[in-house]
């Protein structure tokens, strides 16, 4: 029987996808909606569309993490690198792309392909019967995400995108900050010093506020929202409606006590959670913010023990379809109520073109192994690919799943090398020549053969 494989959306992923697939000899048919229906973001009918900027970011593959995702994209023969590379345009260390010949490339690519058929159709049910991915990303049609909401749960899939700043552990001054849950709550002695705090004094404090109602902030753009929702408002509009409105919110001192300094009671708190299994990053609880990057960074530094952070990624509010892999999703990236329909692409709860079509690579390659009855092997979560894919279905805390970019926050610590600042750069070459060598041995394992 003819294997085919079903792919809504011709985004970034679902073009991955179908190539991956495609040259594995299984039979794709891309379900694009686009020209027919429009997002607000999209300008042409073409697969592989850049929605905003023209770059893939670092292409640093020794010490970046998403130069390394690039690396091993291309090594497992991906369209969107390969096309990315041939319509480079010169940007220094990134990867610019010119963006309109890129998608009419991968476009031309697919339609070529004798595998693959593209359908322009709107899909608005999640399919009963065949093997499906949906990778109809960030901006996923209504109707559809109707329908996931339906099989998931209105709480499994989010129609924003509030990110509050993620710090690494190691770039944290501990000898400011401490551990501990507030009224030191937990079972466990784990739970009890599960969160970070960082203590402020009243001087300290005031002066945070006037920064944070000073900086420089992002307003929505033309399409999204611009009304908030409960549980997620910008701290600089909660800083707006009151002085203390933070130190009665998310700063509140209340059921701490300073482990370095336990006689002062300190005036506000801000407090980190655990964002990974790893214990390598945290978030800062209940920061979600509109301030530009430059503003962030320089704002969050005042947070005593934070002075020298380095950020996993900043904070923004934006529209943004996901769903909440790590409950959803099994390790083949199923849905484990429907095994039938994959995930692939931002709706993962990825963040990034280069992310998205990662996830896409591996979804389109587990589908080929599914319809050859076989499973693959688990990706090492060494590489960038595995990091990325373990951290998505099950690394990640899934009360607080929010869309991630690759960084080496999310890679198991390498014994016997140095960390914090000082000894980055020999961590970083030590982690992506670790990942160099599990990826081939992984691709090496898994090799494809045209069924
Ligand atoms: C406004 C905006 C700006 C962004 N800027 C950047 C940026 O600068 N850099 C960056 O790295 N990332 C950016 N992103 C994130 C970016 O969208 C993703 O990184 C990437 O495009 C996601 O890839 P994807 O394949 O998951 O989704 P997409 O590339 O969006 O592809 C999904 C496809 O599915 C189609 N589709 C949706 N619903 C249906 C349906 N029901 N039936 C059939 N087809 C459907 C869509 O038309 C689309 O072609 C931005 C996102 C948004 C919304």
């Amino acid at each position: 029987m003819e294997k085919t494989l079903n792919i809504i959306g011709g985004g970034m992923a679902g073009s991955e996808a179908a190539w991956q697939a495609a040259n594995a000899g299984v039979k794709v048919v891309i379900h694009e909606m686009r020209p027919k229906v429009e997002t607000f973001a999209h300008r042409t009918g073409n697969l592989g569309e850049m929605v905003c900027s023209n770059s893939f970011r670092s292409d640093d593959h020794e010490q970046n993490a998403v130069g390394l995702l690039h690396w091993e994209m291309l090594q497992a023969g991906g369209l969107i690198m390969q096309t990315a590379y041939k319509h480079r345009l010169p940007a220094g260390g990134a990867l610019a792309v010119d963006r309109d010949p890129f998608a009419e490339s991968v476009t031309a690519a697919l339609k070529a392909h004798p595998n693959i058929s593209v359908s322009y159709d709107e899909i608005t049910e999640l399919p009963e019967d065949g093997l499906w991915i949906v990778a109809t990303g960030p901006l996923t049609s209504g109707a559809l995400a109707e329908a996931i909401q339906k099989e998931t749960g209105a709480e499994a899939l989010a129609f924003f995108d509030a990110i509050a700043p993620i710090v690494y552990k190691d770039s944290i001054n501990m000898d400011v900050a401490w551990m501990q849950s507030r009224y030191d709550k937990g079972e466990t002695e784990e739970e009890r010093t599960a969160y970070l705090n960082c203590p402020m004094t009243k001087d300290q404090y005031e002066a945070f506020i006037d920064a944070l109602l000073a900086a420089d902030k992002t307003e929505f753009k033309e399409g999204e929202t611009a009304g908030y929702f409960d549980g997620c408002l910008p701290i600089e509009v909660m800083a707006e409606r009151g002085r203390e409105t933070l130190r009665f919110g998310p700063m509140k001192p209340v059921g701490l006590t300073n482990a370095n300094d336990p006689e002062n009671k300190p005036y506000a708190v801000v407090q980190l959670r655990r964002d990974n299994a790893l214990g390598t990053l945290y978030n800062i609880v209940g920061f979600q913010t509109k301030m530009k990057y430059g503003a962030q960074n320089t704002v969050f530094k005042m947070i005593p023990g934070l002075e020298e952070a380095e950020f996993a990624r900043l904070g923004g509010i934006h529209r943004n379809t996901f769903i909440n892999s790590p409950t959803l999703l099994d390790a083949q990236m199923r849905l484990r109520s429907r095994p039938n329909i994959r995930f692939a692409g931002q709706i993962t709860g990825v963040e990034g073109y280069v992310e998205s079509a990662a996830m896409g690579l591996l979804a389109g390659r587990m589908a080929v192994a599914e319809l050859n009855g076989e499973v693959l092997p688990p990706v090492p979560n060494t590489t960038a690919m595995g990091a990325l894919v373990t951290h998505i279905t099950g690394g990640a805390e899934a009360k607080t799943f929010q869309p991630m970019n690759v960084n080496f926050g999310l890679f198991p610590p390498l014994e016997g090398v140095k960390g914090g600042r000082r000894g980055r750069k020999d961590r970083y070459k030590a982690y992506t020549e670790r990942a160099k060598a599990d990826w081939q041995h992984w691709l090496g394992q898994t090799a494809l053969d045209a069924a």
